[in-house]
């Protein structure tokens, strides 16, 4: 196995020709490169590259076709190989901030009700709703997805307990965020408070802080939930986040409510 990926990339590194080719794994269209998210990694100041952020893959972040983005993209993946997907069917389901693919995917699968929550547009489509006070009885939903949302919520603690007590008993949450695997705890100041600094020590302006894996892996724990870390290699291959333009150093973060 490794002979053949070593194979593969002298080959990927050497001559294009016999690079396998690239698509998206949700249009399935051919794609030559993936388009950058805000100039890619080469934007990053080195303060962020050694603080070691796994999130999104800012060098082959969009599809240039439909417009996806790489973590949907992995999300999708992941559903699909895990059969994520044989939970929706007649069950209730909370989406929080509603990537397009996912969400007609979820549609097309009848579920009994499906809530898309953002917080901030309020119309027939989306419901507008603050993770930290959802309106909703406790044990309400099946599965909970919450893709790239709680590094922008302040009192994301209190959105992990929310989440939890609206998950029904047996229910699934999938809860990724950019961590970093330097960092022992979260960082985070109330100094940097304007957007050039959150731009600079957070990576995006609308980020609160970053987030250390260790800690953040735990509060999930303490709330309650029974987490399972599933590693990019555990389900795919290298060659898989080559091709699909994915992150192959972000782990999926399944959590269920087993009490
Ligand atoms: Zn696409």
């Amino acid at each position: 196995m490794i002979k053949k990926l070593n194979s593969f990339f002298r080959q990927k590194n050497t001559n294009n020709t016999t690079s396998p080719s690239r698509e998206c794994y949700i249009c399935k269209n051919k794609v030559t490169n993936f388009t950058s998210f805000r100039g890619g990694s080469k934007s990053k100041s080195t303060y962020l590259k050694h603080l070691n952020i796994i999130g999104s893959d800012r060098d082959n972040f969009g599809c240039p076709n439909c417009n996806c983005i790489d973590r949907e993209r992995h999300l999708f993946m992941f559903f699909d190989k895990t059969n994520f997907w044989d939970n929706i069917p007649n069950s209730n389901i909370l989406h929080f901030a509603p990537e397009s693919n996912l969400m007609n995917k979820i549609h097309s699968l009848s579920p009994k009700k499906y809530i898309k929550a953002d917080w901030l547009i309020e119309n027939e489509d989306y419901q507008k709703i603050d993770v930290t006070n959802i309106p909703y009885d406790d044990n309400t939903f099946d599965s909970v997805i919450c893709n790239h949302v709680l590094e922008h919520v302040e009192d994301y603690k209190i959105g992990m307990s929310e989440i939890y007590r609206v998950l029904s008993i047996g229910g699934i949450a999938i809860l990724q965020t950019p961590v970093s695997r330097l960092l022992k705890n979260n960082f985070s100041d109330p100094n940097i408070n304007t957007n050039e600094l959150r731009k600079c020590f957070y990576g995006q302006v609308d980020h609160c802080r970053v987030f250390s894996e260790e800690t953040f892996l735990n509060d999930l724990r303490n709330t309650g939930f029974h987490l399972e870390v599933i590693k990019h290699g555990d389900v795919f291959s290298e060659e898989d986040a080559y091709i699909y333009g994915v992150n192959k150093n972000e782990d999926f973060f399944r959590v269920k409510k087993l009490k």
